[in-house]
C-alpha cells in the first residue's frame, strides 16, 4: 500500500516510521520520570491591560529540560502526555506549581494555566484545584484556566459538568486560542467563560486582512454582550497592538509585552518600582 503512493519510497518509509515510533517510545518513557527528575519547569508570560499598559498577570507555559535533548517544547510533548495519560500527573503538578508562584505575587496578579481536553474528564479536578489553592492560600479568582474548545469533542457532558464546578470555586475559565479550529460562536454562549482569546495566528492575519478585522469586531462584541473579558494573543508589533486594543480587547499578551520568562524575572517585573511595561 506504501508502495502504492509511488515513487519507490516503500522501504525508506518503513524504516522511518520505525525511527519515528521508537523516538516517541523513548520520549515517552523519559517523560514518565521528567516530574520526579525535576525537568520540568514553568515559564511565565505577561498579561497585559490594553488600556494603560499595567501588568494584570501571567500564563504559566510548561517546558521540559530533557538531560540529552535540551528543551523539549509544550507542542511536543503534551500530546505524547495525553496519549499515555501522563497528562494527569503533569497537569496536577503544573496547577500545584503555579499556585505556588502566585502565593509569591501580590493580589492583583492572576496565573493562569492550560489545561487539556482530558484532565477535564477526571471528576477530580475540582477538588485538586481547590486543594492547592487552599495549600498556598491563593484566593480562587487569581487563578485562570484555559482550555481550547476541543473539551467539547469529546465527554461534552461530563467535561462541561467539571468546568462548571470549577467556575462555581471562584476560578476563571477562558476558552483558549479562539479563531482556530472550528471557533463556533455557540461555544460562547455555554455559561462557563469569563474570558475569551483570540489566538495569535487570527491577529497577526489582521494585519493586512480587512475582513479578518471585521470578524475579530463582531466576534469581540459578541463576547462583551456575554461579560466575557477579550484577551488577544500573539501580539507582536506595536500595529498588533494598537489595532487590537481599538477592536476592543481589554487584554494584551505576546512578544511586544514579554516573552515567557523564569519566574524570577517575572518577579523583578511584578515587583518593579514601574509595572508600566515598554512597548
Ligand atoms: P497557548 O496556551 O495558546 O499558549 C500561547 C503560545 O503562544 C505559547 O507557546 C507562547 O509562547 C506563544 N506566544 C506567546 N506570544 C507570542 C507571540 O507574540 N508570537 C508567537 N509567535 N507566539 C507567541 P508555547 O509556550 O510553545 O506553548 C504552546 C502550547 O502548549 C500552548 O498554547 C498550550 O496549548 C500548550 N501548553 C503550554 N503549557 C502547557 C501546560 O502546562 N499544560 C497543557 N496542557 N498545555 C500546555
Ligand atoms: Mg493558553
Ligand atoms: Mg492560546
Ligand atoms: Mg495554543
Amino acid at each position: 500500500q506504501a508502495k502504492g503512493q509511488g515513487r519507490g519510497t516503500c522501504c525508506y518509509f518503513n524504516a522511518e516510521m520505525q525511527s519515528v515510533a521508537e523516538h516517541k517510545l523513548k520520549l515517552e518513557q523519559d517523560l514518565s520520570h521528567a516530574i520526579g527528575a525535576g525537568q520540568l519547569k514553568l515559564l511565565y508570560q505577561p498579561l497585559i491591560n490594553a488600556a494603560d499598559q499595567s501588568l494584570v498577570g501571567f500564563e504559566a507555559l510548561i517546558r521540559w529540560h530533557h538531560p540529552t535533548r535540551g528543551v523539549v517544547p509544550p507542542t511536543e510533548f503534551i500530546p505524547l502526555a495525553e496519549e499515555t495519560g501522563l497528562i494527569m500527573n503533569l497537569g496536577d503538578w503544573v496547577i500545584e506549581e503555579a499556585c505556588r508562584a502566585a502565593s509569591q505575587w501580590p493580589e492583583n496578579i492572576s496565573v493562569a494555566v492550560n489545561l487539556s481536553a482530558r484532565q477535564l474528564v477526571l471528576p477530580a479536578l475540582p477538588a485538586t484545584v481547590n486543594a492547592a489553592l487552599s495549600r498556598y492560600r491563593v484566593q480562587a479568582n487569581r487563578l485562570e484556566l484555559e482550555v481550547t474548545e476541543s473539551v467539547f469533542l469529546e465527554d461534552t457532558a461530563g467535561s462541561l459538568d467539571v468546568l462548571k464546578r470549577l467556575r462555581a470555586l471562584g476560578v476563571g475559565i477562558a476558552l483558549d486560542d479562539f479563531g482556530t479550529g472550528y471557533s463556533s460562536l455557540g461555544y460562547l454562549n455555554k455559561a462557563v467563560f469569563h474570558k475569551l482569546k483570540i489566538d495569535g495566528s487570527f491577529v497577526r492575519e489582521a494585519a493586512g486582512n480587512r475582513e479578518t478585522v471585521a470578524i475579530i469586531q463582531s466576534i469581540v462584541q459578541l463576547a462583551k454582550s456575554f461579560r466575557m473579558t477579550v484577551t488577544a494573543e500573539g501580539v507582536e508589533t506595536a500595529d498588533d497592538f494598537t489595532r487590537m486594543r481599538d477592536l476592543g480587547c481589554h487584554q494584551i499578551q505576546g512578544y511586544l509585552f514579554g516573552r515567557p520568562m523564569e519566574f524570577e524575572r517575572a518577579s523583578e517585573l511584578v515587583h518593579g518600582t514601574q509595572n508600566r511595561l515598554s512597548a
